[in-house]
């Protein structure tokens, strides 16, 4: 063991369904504008030619059932309920069939936005990290990995603020499917086992106050719940 300068952050770590051990996080990929109805929400198109992503530092991570500080610098948090990807891997420079077999287990997402900073990072083409990455920034689940890849189109999407229901959709909806997604980042990226990838958010995203609570399930994937201190 080095002799560090002071204790390193204990790694983030997601429940496996089913087993006694942890799914140790190293990145996390996020996909933008997946759902066509939701680009079309936020006045942007889906970009047919290429996806594109951002990133969240793992130290985003924060487990579903958490109750957390609504974040500062924003008065305008966004949620977006999201199917996440966790990798097996190794995956570079990927077939389809590759992609298949790197794939570790599904689990739920929400991607917490400060959709006023993002809007104003878009107007100056800036990057999005002060709108997107910050701490409690990804609600993540327990890692299911029970359901196939081939399997997923008809499984149904869906988040409630305070138990009203916001989201819902197919996941075969998505625009890029989950194989184009990894096969493409797998262009760019040694990507490998501990690697969450975020795949997107149907339309229906909205603000976010203090004292609420968000549910979401995706069927035969999982249930999240997180909430905001008053
Ligand atoms: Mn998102």
């Amino acid at each position: 063991m080095p002799e560090y300068f002071f204790k390193p952050e204990e790694i983030a770590a997601l429940p496996v369904i089913g087993s006694d051990k942890l799914y140790p996080v190293n990145r996390i990929f996020c996909v933008g504008r997946n759902y066509a109805d939701h680009a079309k929400e936020m006045g942007a198109e889906v970009d047919r030619q290429r996806p594109f992503f951002f990133t969240k530092p793992a130290t985003a991570i924060v487990h579903s059932g958490a109750a957390i500080d609504y974040p500062p610098g924003t008065e305008n948090l966004h949620y977006e309920m999201e199917l996440v990807v966790a990798l097996a891997g190794p995956l570079f420079e990927a077939n389809r069939n590759q992609v298949k077999a790197g794939i570790f287990g599904f689990t739920c997402g929400i991607d917490l936005t400060r959709r006023d900073l993002q809007a104003g990072l878009k107007e100056k083409k800036h990057p999005w990290d002060l709108a997107k990455a910050f701490e409690n920034s990804a609600v993540v689940c327990a890692i299911n990995r029970s359901v196939s890849i081939n399997d997923i189109d008809d499984k149904i999407i869906e988040l409630s603020q305070n138990g009203r229901l916001r989201q819902r959709a197919r996941l075969g909806d998505m625009v890029w499917r989950i194989e184009e997604l990894l096969e493409f980042l797998s262009r760019y990226y040694h990507l490998g086992a501990g690697d969450l990838v975020f795949t997107g958010t149907p339309a229906g995203v909205g603000a976010v106050v203090k004292g609420d609570t968000l549910t979401g399930s995706i069927t035969s994937v999982g249930t999240i719940e997180v909430s905001f201190n008053t």
